[in-house]
């Protein structure tokens, strides 16, 4: 067979060589037959005691797993948990059994199908990867009730690279670590929980390889480089060499970057930046605190809608999520970004209805400010919260300071009540603004001398700047943060910001970028916010950078006319300067 390489989105870094083992789905066979009317209780039972022994083998996984792991990644299971209460699933389930008069593992196929549809039509990509996670627990469910037998007889017997379609978290999870070498999956995208399982089992692993399972030959050699995205299947002797000793390399800087938890980020020309964390749950900041954040930059509150089992969070389940988060983030603060649902990203429950441009639609602080009552629901919940911590409440998609303003006035208007009802909250709680739209970019000084922060999300930015739509794949090829137009908007954004004497911060994508760290600090940011992993990375990058000499870089790259250019000038100062931090090489 011939070497193939493959190129797909690097989830946990680091790089295996092994024998690949593939994940066949251990899916019954479901088939729909007619359940006599008075028979129908019994299927009832007979679903709900699947249920139940559903809940008793995810707690066992959860148990088993937070004392391989640590608690702190037994959570995935918590959310698990929840969607074995959700009413939508159980009830749903129920309802059909009932209406249509059918078996349960039919009903159930059902529903599952269902709610992964309107999962997988997300267009916010961690919405849209929670279908896993609905399929894992609806496979659960069904394999309860069909056969009670061991769902994980075809698991490797010796350590291997597991290729799979999609790989379940809770099937991953039940895997002996030391039997896994490295994953690759055909489907998937960033924020699969089983990238963060991945992760944190410390198994590089790369996804959306498209058809990879259906073509890889069981037990050939393949190669996963999780930093690069890469897979390379039937390797010659040659590449099996070079990649068995870049992955000692690799090994041998991560040892490297533990030692330097503790040191400052600052430039050799003494600029100093914060490094803050992202996080989607409150048990994933004890690992943002060990890779060295100082906080959370940006806390993504969806989860809280998706969570709560009505899809409508209630105030007390605001506060019991955010209080989680300021308990455990301790002296750190906590940026807690306001809901960011709205336009195609709607969850059926906030009754939103279908826009014919939903990017540009009634989305994020705008949907939050039509719906004050919904919007006040969440601020109280953080208001409480505040009480037990440092969190700071932050708004997305702001486009000008009138938005920024009615925001405000309602953080306000909640506090009032709380102090009216007796009920403790940190008084001068922060309120900052995402700078998202080009619009806000553009008045960023007049936003940053009212706001009490203001962070730039290059996610959606970009997406505004150059008119491509994040979720597209036909336009991804010109979704290009180094495009020269980017890059002006964001000199603009923190000279505008540093004119009025504040900070400037950053929390998308492009802050974990090596790449983009030079012009970043060239740009005078003060502030980046990223996944974990990426932090000692970026940071000891950014020691050996000096501030004066990235602002010349800076100035270069303004002039630059296409990405491409922008790209050499930044790839000639990375390698230069500092190549075996980001990417070990082979040739030396
Ligand atoms: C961004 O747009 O850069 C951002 C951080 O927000 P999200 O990716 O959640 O839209
Ligand atoms: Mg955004």
């Amino acid at each position: 067979m011939k070497e193939r390489h493959l190129q797909g989105i690097g989830i946990s870094p680091g790089v295996a060589v092994g024998k690949a083992f593939l994940l066949k789905a251990s899916k019954p066979m479901v088939w729909m037959h007619r359940i006599p009317t008075e028979l129908l209780d019994e299927e009832v039972a007979r679903f709900l005691a699947a249920v139940a022994a559903t809940r008793q083998d995810l707690l066992h996984l959860k148990e088993e797993i937070g004392k391989e792991l640590g608690t702190e990644h037994a959570y995935i299971f918590d959310a698990h948990l929840l969607m074995l209460e959700d009413p939508i699933l159980v009830q749903g389930v129920e309802d059909k059994i009932r209406k249509e008069r059918v078996n349960a593992e039919f009903a159930l196929q059902q529903v599952i199908s269902e709610l992964s549809r309107t999962f997988r039509a997300f267009e916010d990509t961690y919405l849209r990867e929670r279908t896993v996670d609905v399929l894992d627990v609806g496979n659960r469910v069904q394999v309860n009730l069909c056969r009670p037998a061991d769902q994980f007889e075809e698991l490797p017997a010796e350590p291997s690279v597991l290729v799979a379609h999609e790989l379940a978290p809770s099937l991953l999870a039940a895997i002996d670590s030391s039997l896994l070498l490295g994953i690759a999956m055909d489907v998937g995208g960033q924020t699969t929980h089983t990238g963060l399982l991945a992760r944190s089992k410390s198994v590089p692993a790369v996804v959306g390889l498209r058809d990879l399972s259906a073509h890889i030959k069981e037990g050939s050699t393949i190669i996963v480089d999780g930093n690069e995205g890469l897979v390379i299947t039937d390797p010659n002797k040659k590449t099996v060499e070079r990649y068995t000793e870049l992955r000692r390399l690799y090994k041998q800087r991560d040892e490297e970057l533990q030692k330097t938890r503790d040191l400052a980020v600052i430039t050799t020309d003494d600029f100093e930046i914060a490094l803050y964390a992202n996080i989607e749950m409150p048990e994933e900041w004890p690992d943002a605190f060990k890779h060295g954040a100082k906080g959370v930059g940006l806390y993504r509150s969806e989860f809280v809608f998706l969570n709560s089992p009505k899809l409508l969070p209630t105030e007390d389940e605001h506060e019991a999520i955010y209080r989680k988060l300021a308990e455990a983030a301790g002296d750190y603060f906590v940026n807690v970004r306001t809901l960011d649902l709205g336009g195609e990203k709607g969850l059926e429950s906030l009754g939103i209805e279908e826009e014919p441009n939903p990017a540009l639609g009634l989305r994020a602080i705008r949907y939050s400010l039509s719906e004050p009552a919904l919007f006040k629901t969440q601020m109280r919940g953080i208001l409480r919260a505040s009480a037990v911590g440092n969190l700071r409440v932050m708004v997305p998609m702001i486009s000008g300071i009138t938005e920024f303003r009615q925001a405000r006035e309602l953080l306000e208007k909640c506090k009032k009540e709380l102090k009216a009802e007796g009920i403790p909250f940190k008084k001068d709680i922060q309120l900052g603004a995402m700078i998202e739209v080009p619009s806000a970019a553009l008045t960023a000084d007049i936003l940053a001398a009212e706001a009490d922060f203001v962070t730039v999300g290059t996610n959606d930015l970009i997406q505004y700047i150059l008119a491509i739509d994040r979720s597209n794949v036909a336009v991804a090829y010109l979704y290009e943060p180094f495009h020269p137009a980017v890059l002006r908007v964001l000199d603009e954004i923190a000279n505008r910001v540093h004119s009025v004497g504040e900070n400037v911060g950053m929390c998308g994508e492009m802050a974990a970028d090596p790449f983009a760290a030079p012009l970043l600090v060239g740009m005078g940011y003060d502030e980046l916010s990223m996944n974990a992993v990426s932090i000692p990375i970026i940071k000891n990058w950014i020691r050996t950078l000096s501030a004066k000499l990235c602002r010349e870089l800076v100035n270069k790259a303004l002039k630059a006319s296409t990405a491409e250019e922008v790209r050499e000038l930044v790839t000639d100062t990375c390698e230069k300067n500092y190549p075996s931090l980001f990417r070990c090489n082979l040739d030396t």
